[in-house]
């Protein structure tokens, strides 16, 4: 097996906050951003496309796979989950998972083929203790070899430095949608909570993972304004995760309209051209989605998925069906059988696991 190279980002000190690589822009505004997704179909994904040729391998996917460590009973609001206490949706609350259960399903993800492993707790803000008990989670994970990744809520920066101390390399927590949005969906924390966390990240000096749901009743209007507010932080996340809701009965979007699939394709194609170097995650959503769909979502720019039969407490394509597509499309997944290309390294990535938690 060959080696995966050294996220460029690892080598740099603590608190020191990683500048733009050349050539990736901060400075968007949003009229570049509305024009963006008022281009013809066609010429918007010819685009997309043409800028993950010139940044990225296009017949390369990162492979990730995410675990649900502590499932349910969530405080929070957020209208699209069915782990909210809130909503009766009929799932099953579990306690954190023990760190030996952990470590085994890390292993089985790594033997087929996830080169990150995500760990998600349904967690409002986790407690000093709980962050203890996943750091020893990191710790374990990180000596098999596998990138780490934690989607727990929202941080303070002495949690967040804990945890980069335990070996963390990626944080994720979503914006979910546009500020304007934003409180249609959740009342229970503010868009600048989610700011914040996502700043005590980076000052901690890990790799921030950050994206949003689409198709919760937002107008293309507010997605633009999402990944307007993504594309405009100095420094790009690494993995932005774009989801479609999976509108899940008992939750307040159960009944949401479903999305045009080639809106969904726009987002992903506009975020790509947006975050040039970013790993643009194809996430929640994907189990309703055909091959063709997510062909087209690939050629749009998309380079990460999850993969394994769950994404948190929502249904995921089973690994055999996806090693399959990868087949078909010739496309090879990263990190696993060849090393990442150059300017793709250290640029990465949570789904509608909460969707506000992996889709968080
Ligand atoms: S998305 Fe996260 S914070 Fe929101 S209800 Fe679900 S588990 Fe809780």
């Amino acid at each position: 097996m060959s080696t995966v190279l050294e996220p460029r980002s690892k080598s740099m000190p603590p608190h020191v906050a990683p500048t733009a690589p050349a050539g990736v822009r901060s400075d968007w505004s949003r009229a570049e951003v509305d024009a963006l997704f008022a281009l013809p179909f066609m010429d918007l994904v010819f685009r997309a496309a043409s800028v993950h040729r010139a940044h990225c391998d296009p017949n390369q996917v990162q492979v990730s796979t995410l675990l649900s460590i502590k499932t349910g009973a969530c405080p929070e609001d957020c209208a699209y989950c069915p782990q909210s206490a809130r909503y009766d949706t009929g799932l099953k609350a579990e306690k954190l998972m023990p760190l030996a259960e952990v470590v085994a399903k890390a292993k089985l993800a790594q033997a087929s083929g996830a080169t990150r492993f995500c760990m998600g707790a349904a967690w409002r803000a986790p407690k000093d203790k709980e962050i203890a008990q996943v750091a020893a989670m990191v710790r374990e994970v990180k000596s098999l070899g596998l990138e780490t990744c934690c989607t727990l809520g929202m941080l303070s920066k002495p949690q967040a430095d804990a945890l980069k101390d335990a070996g963390l390399d990626y944080y994720n927590h979503n914006l979910d949608t546009g500020a304007s949005h934003y409180g249609d969906i959740i009342t229970t924390r503010t868009y600048q909570d989610r700011l914040d966390t996502l700043a005590a990240v980076r000052e901690a000096g890990m790799k921030v993972c950050c994206g949003g749901i689409v198709g919760m009743g937002e107008t293309t209007a507010q997605r633009a304004e999402l990944l307007h507010t993504l594309a405009t932080m100095a420094v790009h996340p690494e993995s932005v995760p774009v989801n479609e809701l999976v509108a899940v009965p008992g939750t307040p979007l159960a009944d949401a309209a479903k999305l045009d699939p080639f809106d969904f394709v726009r987002t992903i194609a506009v975020a790509r051209i947006l975050m040039p170097r970013a790993h643009v995650r194809l996430s929640a959503g994907r189990a309703t989605m055909d091959d063709a769909l997510q062909a087209l979502c690939f050629l749009a720019g998309a380079n990460s998925i999850f993969y394994g039969e769950k994404l948190l407490t929502t249904g995921n394509p089973d690994t055999a069906a996806d090693q399959a597509l990868f087949a078909r499309l010739g496309i090879r997944a990263e990190g696993v059988f060849e090393e990442r290309v150059e300017t793709c390294a250290g640029h990465d990535d949570h789904p509608q696991a909460e969707p506000g938690h992996a889709a968080r």
